[in-house]
């Protein structure tokens, strides 16, 4: 006998509490986490918006620089003026990989009946279908996909892939921000740059009093710069560190080589820093730059690191058979942003997704400019050439 089951109904309506959740790195937390927040707030009205700096981001293994600590503090700083807003130790406390499925049952758990929205930055919807447990997530908490002005994805195209996927739609918000980074303020950070624009006073004075993203030599090596070559060596080390996770290479060592890249660019023979240098063969003058600057980096700022001496000793010329990071300099030094000629935009677009190919067709250039404007052409570039031209069979 089949027993009719009764379908139950509440019988009165409870008030449902509104909980944002906003989770990252926070390495470190900067202006446009706060917008996000505060866009949150305008559009969903929570009764309370969480913020969860993670111990270990699972995509970002290896890459916090600051201690999770730090990062604490700084979140509180950040968001103590953000009201109906709190900053929440759990993530760090319970150590470990701070998985998001994980944080929301406990939240769910702690808050029982609460309606939980998981807040993203529109540039993490693409990694959500990698998350662990998105079904998870989703079961317990609305995703909130925050979308950047001037920086958007297109919602439309993104629902119809998250709806075929998840049979669930995602709520999209909109707000104005700037371009920035924890990346981009790392580096800003280590460069002694000024960071008004990008990250809240108390975090800047936190990072200063702590002397976090402190990387030993950068801001020596760039007292040996002209203001133009600063520049340069700046967009230099912004590029290496935007791709330096991709390519699993130490973000401190891109930022170090990039920094000390051209720090004998425009020294005489005759400087100090220079006593005891030799070169056996003949090297065309704007290649030498890239020994010396090797040299000083060693002999002056103490560098051991041979990868990074290297990045800095083949930035000019390549070589066969590079590492990562020499590829990443060489190609961050002819690509960084106020670099402009004719395929700049190709080639950028290569440096974001094959090291390899990106040196092939960046040496082709290289190659096909000196023979056009009479440049002596070092054999080590055409060996270079051949070598990452090989490497396409
Ligand atoms: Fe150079
Ligand atoms: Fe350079």
């Amino acid at each position: 006998m089949r027993r009719k089951m009764r379908r139950q109904t509440p019988s009165v309506l409870v008030f449902t509490m509104k909980i944002a959740i906003f989770g990252g790195s926070f390495d470190p937390v900067h202006a446009e986490h706060v917008n996000i927040v505060k866009a949150a707030q305008a559009a969903l009205s929570p009764d309370k918006v969480i913020v969860m700096p993670a111990f270990i981001p699972p995509h970002k293994q290896d890459r916090a620089l600051a201690s999770s600590e730090d990062r604490l503090n700084m979140a509180k700083l950040a968001f103590a003026g953000v009201k109906n807003c709190e900053v929440s130790a759990y993530e760090i406390n319970a150590g470990g990989t701070s998985y998001t499925y994980l944080t929301l049952g406990y939240l769910a758990g702690k808050f029982p009946g609460a309606q939980l929205y998981f807040l993203v930055g529109a540039d993490m919807l693409k990694d959500f279908y990698t998350w662990k447990q998105p079904e998870t997530i989703l079961s317990l908490a609305d995703l909130v996909v925050c979308n950047r002005e001037g920086d958007k994805v297109s919602y439309p195209a993104e629902q119809l892939r998250f709806f075929s996927k998840f049979k669930k739609r995602f709520i999209g918000i909109e707000y104005t921000g700037r371009d920035i980074s924890s990346t981009k303020a790392r580096v800003l950070a280590a460069f002694g740059e000024d960071l008004k624009p990008y990250l809240p006073f108390d975090v800047i004075d936190y990072i200063e009093a702590n002397e976090l993203y402190r990387i030993e030599g950068v801001k020596g090596a760039l007292r040996y710069l002209k203001p133009s070559r600063r520049k340069h060596t700046l967009g230099v080390a912004l590029t290496a560190a935007r791709y330096a996770e991709r390519y699993k290479i130490p973000e401190k060592s891109a930022v170090l080589a990039a920094a000390m890249h051209d720090v004998a660019k425009n020294m005489q023979a005759d400087a100090p820093e220079l006593s005891g240098f030799a070169t056996e063969e003949k090297v065309p003058a704007p290649v030498l730059h890239q020994y010396t600057g090797a040299y000083v980096a060693e002999h002056t700022f103490g560098i051991r690191d041979e990868d990074v001496l290297n990045a800095v000793r083949y930035h000019t010329s390549g070589r066969p058979n590079m590492s990562d990071l020499e590829k990443l300099i060489f190609l961050s030094d002819m690509l960084e942003p106020s670099r402009d000629f004719k395929g700049v935009e190709k080639l950028r677009r290569l440096l974001a997704e094959d090291l390899n190919e990106c040196m092939y067709q960046s040496l082709k250039h290289e190659l096909r400019h000196l023979k056009k404007s009479g440049g002596e052409i070092y054999p080590l570039t055409f060996r270079a050439y051949e070598y990452y031209k090989g490497l396409r069979k």
